[in-house]
């Protein structure tokens, strides 16, 4: 009964609308919900005596989808909520920049403070949603959930079982600290999924939400979100290169490597900033290298040294992995890369040499590890592509084989390394690791590895590989 002058769809007439509200009331609803516009003549329906008799609250919302109104302005519309006979004020606000969140936290905070008055102030939109997944912990009377995806009564609404499953609405409270993803999109990201997973297994009153944010400095310069309920951040494309301009510390590899995809909140209120890409890549190359080394051989910090490693691709991974390598000690770096010129100045940065696609293809180069860090073999467009065909794959004599891509699990590179005797590494276990060790940075607890691994398996629609 949402009206189509409020934003809502019912087109119908005024007086049983607001008949239909009022026959709710007589029933023992527990909530109805009228618009801060309507409230005057809502009132003035109410067959005699029904208010009085009831138990039923009344929320007077205002709903803005245009912007977040200021500071000044939203305390006016929650005095005319009250002074029009709300028990319960709300406002819904389209968020257009995920700073102007903080305007609709600082009213409820004030709401709490100063008249005590039960407050529900929310953001729409994607760029809102944190609002909703954290109203518990920001004071909310209550938040709305959709029983299912498509079924959203306001753009950015989340899903009820997401709330309550995901986000662990119901265990809120002003205490909860919170962990987040920084990125542009946003929505596809797993990691809330890894981290909330891997939070609730360790027993942690936290969070960790997904950030549509389009300005990082702005976003890390906004005080809501660098206030000690903030403990860190997780940042991904477009925001690697720019994290690092945002770092009052930065560990020495993430800043040979020029990006950072961890922010973690120092006791001053700034960051520090990490590229666990690079130490997850290495890492699982080094398990993957050591899987068949007995005893002392298995001193996985130095496998590498020496060793002649071979990264395809020059972007950011590639540049992870390069930079990587170099750190562990290889012996020589080779980057091949569809642009030659990447390649060039990638090679220069990390003390490597750089040759083309096509050197790599005619089976001539040689080397202990190939790393693909290119999106060549990825579902669904190139499943049946490889960045190196297998006879070059045999001639080379590689001993570990990693590719970056995890989707398929099994791409056709990994497939035809294991063929020709190649130890396969898997994108999937960076993927994993890059999250598991972020997590040990931003709680100083061990991460829940294997649960994470099942939650992103299950998000790819590969179950049967959970449980077998
Ligand atoms: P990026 O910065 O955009 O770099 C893409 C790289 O792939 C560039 O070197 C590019 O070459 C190359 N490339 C793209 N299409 C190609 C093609 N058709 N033929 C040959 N080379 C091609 O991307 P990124 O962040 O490094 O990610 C690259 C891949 O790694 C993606 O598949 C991503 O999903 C995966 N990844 C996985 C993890 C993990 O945790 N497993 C983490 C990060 C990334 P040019 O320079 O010539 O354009």
């Amino acid at each position: 009964y949402r009206p189509t002058w409020e934003g809502g769809q019912y087109k119908g007439d005024e007086q049983h609308r607001l008949s239909v509200l009022w026959t709710a009331v007589e029933h023992g609803a527990a909530y109805v919900d009228c618009e801060l516009r309507a409230a005057g003549r809502f009132f003035a329906a109410a067959p005699k005596g029904v208010r009085e008799r009831s138990t039923t609250k009344i929320i007077l919302s205002s709903h803005n989808y245009d912007n977040v109104p200021s500071e000044v302005e939203l305390d006016e519309i929650h005095a005319q909520c009250v002074v029009a006979g709300a028990d319960i004020v709300k406002i819904a606000a389209m968020v257009k920049d995920i700073t102007h969140i903080a305007r609709l936290e600082n009213l409820l905070a004030r709401a709490k403070s100063a008249t005590g008055h039960k407050t529900i102030a929310l953001g729409m939109g994607e760029a809102g949603q944190v609002s909703r997944l954290l109203a518990a912990k920001f004071g909310n009377f209550l938040t709305f959930g959709a029983l299912r995806s498509g079924a959203e009564s306001a753009p950015g609404q989340p899903t009820l079982s997401q709330l309550r499953d995901i986000y662990r609405l119901q265990k809120q409270s002003t205490k909860t600290k919170v962990m987040g993803v920084i990125g542009n999109p946003i929505s596809q990201s797993k990691s809330p999924v890894l981290h909330n997973i891997s939070l609730e297994a360790a027993g942690l009153d936290a969070c960790y939400v997904p950030l549509l944010v389009s300005d990082i400095r702005e976003f890390l310069s906004t005080p809501l979100f660098v206030s000690d309920s903030f403990t860190g951040f997780s940042v991904t494309i477009p925001h690697k290169e720019g994290a690092v301009m945002c770092c009052e510390e930065l560990d020495p590899v993430a800043k040979k490597i020029g990006a950072v995809n961890t922010l973690v909140r120092l006791p001053n209120g700034k960051f520090k900033g990490y590229n666990t890409d690079y130490s997850a890549a290495v890492r699982t190359i080094e398990r993957a290298y050591t899987s068949h080394l007995d005893g002392d051989m298995r001193d996985s910090e130095s496998i590498l040294r020496g060793k002649t490693i071979v990264v395809i691709g020059a972007g950011g991974a590639g540049r992870s992995l390069a930079f990587g390598a170099a750190f562990k000690g290889a012996g020589k770096i080779i980057i091949a890369n569809r642009n030659f010129e990447r390649a060039k100045a990638l090679a220069a940065a990390c003390g490597g040499e750089a040759v083309a696609l096509d050197e790599l293809r005619n089976g001539a180069l040689k080397g202990d590890v190939l790393a693909n860090t290119t999106s060549l073999g990825m579902y669904p467009d190139s499943v049946d592509e490889t960045p190196m065909p297998k006879d070059a794959l045999q001639a080379a004599g590689f001993k570990v084989v990693f590719d970056a891509v995890y989707n398929p699990l099994e791409t056709r590179l990994l497939r035809e390394a294991k063929e020709c005797g190649c130890t396969q590494a898997s994108g999937l276990d960076m993927f994993v690791g890059q999250a598991a060790q972020q997590f040990e940075l931003f709680t100083g607890k061990k991460a829940a590895e294997s649960l994470m691994r099942k939650a992103v398996l299950a998000d790819m629609g590969l179950d049967y590989l959970v449980n077998p």
